[in-house]
């Protein structure tokens, strides 16, 4: 049964309803070099053995050990196996080959003693002082992984370390979950391009390519460019944006006389999920489903599009990707400046973290002039969450934040 939408909702409550509400979406078959950043929609394994051949794990020599007493040998040696070498080789009693790291294990050696151990005579003769033991820097085939073992579990985020373990396991491609295809539009009559000359009353659009960039990682992003404050051509917009699996709007989603997104989407028969946050900076936020479509309406205001995105917009991508639905992840940090008292609603400010060289971790709080700074977020790699009616907090105080894994 269709829940009725949540009123002035606390994060809190968002969360648990995407919870609730958001399935996976589509599997694709991606070649790896293409899947980086992709979540891992099963689990994969290796297909071969690691390594596929013994292998010596040293430059040096490859003997047979009963060759050797315990003051040592001297054998002949009877060649060199490179790393690469295709051909078969064979170590016989009282010889020894040369052998360098990577390369496959002769037949009949059992060890392989480093070259800083040996000296070379004349004649081909190498001198060991030591008796090396059986199967001493070699790796067997098999050994760091059989065929059909486990390499990295579903939901697993693809990262350069994984692409490097897929192709070692002899993986070719690899079932992900697809990135949702994501569109995004920004609306209002005062926008203009970036870097276009402003007539009066104009300013220039800075949310999108911000929305752009931070919806990017999750999803292929489609631009639908600006929307005027006129409900057909607004409407026009909105549907092209349902061929989208999300359709994120910015601007246009409160109760002024121009606000014209909420009802444009009502008569296009949206399902509310969300109608208005108890949040600062972000109440006139909304969330719905219209056909197969989530769309998300987030306000004009530069910190609240920004930081609505950041709680949940992300965590929605992340379920359609097969991942958890869950909120940013917290850490603790050592305020370096003050906090003034806060008011009635959760906030959520702009501020920056960094470690000192003593492993200590330091929140930063941005000087911020509220929701509509378009420079709140330019240094921000945090948000500072504070309670309702939180008191002030002295510089030093220890306080939670928000990482949010920008780059910095
Ligand atoms: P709105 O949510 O449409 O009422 O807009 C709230 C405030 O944000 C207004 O001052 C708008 O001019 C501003 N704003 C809306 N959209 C954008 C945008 N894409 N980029 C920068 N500012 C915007
Ligand atoms: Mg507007």
């Amino acid at each position: 049964m269709q829940q009725p939408p949540l009123e002035f909702a606390t994060a809190e409550q968002v969360w648990e309803r995407l919870r609730d509400e958001v399935t996976p979406g589509p599997t694709t078959t991606v070649p790896i070099a293409e899947s980086l950043g992709a979540r891992l929609a099963e689990d994969a394994r290796v297909q071969l053995d690691y390594p596929p051949f013994d292998r010596a794990v040293m430059d040096g020599y490859a003997v047979q050990s009963s060759s050797f007493t315990a003051g040592g040998a001297t054998l002949h040696c009877a060649g060199l196996v490179r790393a690469g070498a295709a051909d078969h080789s064979a170590v016989t009693a009282g010889h020894c080959l040369r052998i360098n790291t990577g390369a496959p294990l002769p037949d009949g050696a059992d060890a392989v003693v480093m070259v800083e151990k040996s000296r070379e005579n004349e004649d081909d003769q190498v001198t060991f002082d030591d008796q090396p033991a059986p199967g001493q820097h070699i790796e067997r085939r098999a050994s760091l992984r059989k065929a059909g073992d486990l390499l990295a579990r579903a939901g697993s985020t693809i990262a350069p370390g994984t692409l490097a373990a897929l192709v070692a396991g002899g993986l070719a491609e690899v079932r992900t979950f697809a990135r949702p295809p994501i569109a995004l539009l920004s609306t209002g009559d005062e926008l203009r391009p970036a870097g276009a000359a402003l007539g009066h009353g104009q300013i220039h659009d800075s949310n999108r390519i911000a929305l752009q960039h931070l919806a990017a990682p999750d999803g292929t992003v489609q631009s639908l460019g600006t929307a005027p404050d006129q409900p057909a051509a607004l409407r026009a917009k909105l549907e092209e944006g349902l061929a989208a699996d999300v359709l994120i709007i910015v601007g246009g989603m409160s109760k002024g006389s121009h606000d014209f997104v909420p009802r444009v989407l009502e008569e296009m028969g949206i399902a509310w999920l969300v109608t208005s946050l108890n949040l600062k900076p972000g109440k006139p936020t909304r969330i719905g489903r219209l056909n197969d479509t989530w769309v998300l309406g987030l306000p004009g205001n530069p910190v609240s599009a920004a930081v609505c995105f950041l709680l949940f917009a992300r965590p929605l991508l992340a379920g359609l990707q097969g991942l958890p639905v869950a909120p940013p992840p917290v850490l603790r940090g050592q305020l370096t400046s003050e906090l003034p008292a806060c008011g009635a609603r959760p906030m959520y400010q702009p501020a920056r973290w960094e470690t000192t060289d003593r492993g200590e971790i330091l929140i930063a709080p941005i000087d911020w002039a509220g929701s509509g700074d378009p420079f709140g977020m330019a240094t921000a790699n945090a948000l500072l969450q504070r309670d309702p009616h939180a008191p002030a907090a002295p510089r030093g105080q220890t306080t939670l934040f928000h990482p949010l894994g920008l780059p910095t």
